[in-house]
């Protein structure tokens, strides 16, 4: 049976709008000396703006339009962020044949031509030469039937209270650490913002995974490692960590199924109070 301070302990966690599956989880969260975080609407909000658009043989607008369509049927941040900077409604019956690359980018039909939009692995991969791009940012590559036609350069921002959750962290000697599929220049900017100072970017999808079970396997025994997630290109690492806390916001149905701890407003910051009701917790139990 599951002793009552158990219970307290996942009520007054869930009046804090963390969501605790199972008495398991909050003696585990007590016992975590790792949390590795996801980038992209985790640490950061999702939310991109447009920082630089550098069209080839087309205008801005035209360039926007093409990456806009070509990602309609994405759910990926970025491809909401095209969206919304584009603007208008968008004719759907104009895109078809999308297929999405996790970690990559789409490929989709538009009005006949095939649009790939996606990094700069992704145009590697399919064979186009690319603009390199000079400045910090997340580029956007679009390539129109066979010609490369430029890229947009985004850029997200922090969540407010991730920080602070860092420096928390610190003092009590738990360790943070960030994956990410975006490439190290910006990874690096973010993490140093933030104060982490362990970074793992340009990753696959399948290489979060790997880097997860690399922590894993090199920790002692009793320590817990933690990972958290938007649920977007991460579902299977959330899967896999002793603790896997979702962001509950986004409402990404196959990372709410696979965590083990929600977070239902995405504010990060909540993970420093369900710490510490978790080792209040264990400390009255024992
Ligand atoms: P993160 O690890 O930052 O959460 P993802 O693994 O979801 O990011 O994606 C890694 C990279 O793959 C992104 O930074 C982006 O360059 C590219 N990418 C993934 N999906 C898309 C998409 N729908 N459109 C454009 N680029 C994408
Ligand atoms: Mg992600």
């Amino acid at each position: 049976s599951v002793p009552l301070a158990f219970l307290g302990g996942i009520g007054a966690a869930s009046r804090q709008g963390v969501l605790i599956k199972g008495s398991n989880y909050l003696e585990a969260l007590s016992q975590t000396e790792t949390f590795v975080f996801d980038k992209t609407g985790t640490l950061t909000e999702g939310v991109f703006t447009v920082k630089e658009i550098c069209p080839r043989g087309m205008s801005e607008q035209k360039l926007l339009e093409l990456a806009a369509y070509g990602e309609v049927h994405s759910n990926h941040p970025i491809a909401q962020s095209l969206r919304e900077a584009y603007g208008k409604t968008i004719d759907t019956a104009r895109v078809s044949h999308t297929r999405e690359y996790s970690g990559f980018g789409v490929e989709s039909i538009v009005d006949g031509q095939v649009v790939f939009a996606g990094n700069a692995k992704y145009m590697n991969k399919q064979g186009f030469y690319y603009q390199p791009v000079s400045d910090i940012g997340t580029a956007v590559h679009i390539a129109v039937d066979g010609e490369y036609a430029g890229y947009i350069l985004i850029s997200d921002i922090i969540r407010p209270g991730v920080k602070k959750m860092v420096r928390w962290l610190d003092r009590h000697q738990i360790e943070s650490v960030m994956l990410t599929g975006d490439n190290d220049r910006v990874a690096e900017d973010v993490a140093r913002k933030i104060g982490i100072h362990s970074v793992f970017a340009n990753l696959m999808p399948e290489d979060k995974v790997e880097q997860l079970e690399d922590f894993m396997e090199s920790r002692i025994e009793e320590e817990k490692l933690a990972f958290v997630g938007d649920g977007i290109n991460d579902a299977p690492v959330l899967a896999r960590a002793d603790i896997g806390i979702a962001m509950g916001g986004l409402g990404a149905d196959a990372a709410l199924e696979a965590a083990d701890i929600i977070l239902m407003e995405d504010e990060p910051i909540k993970i420093v109070n369900a710490i510490r009701i978790s080792k209040g917790t264990i400390r009255a139990v024992k």
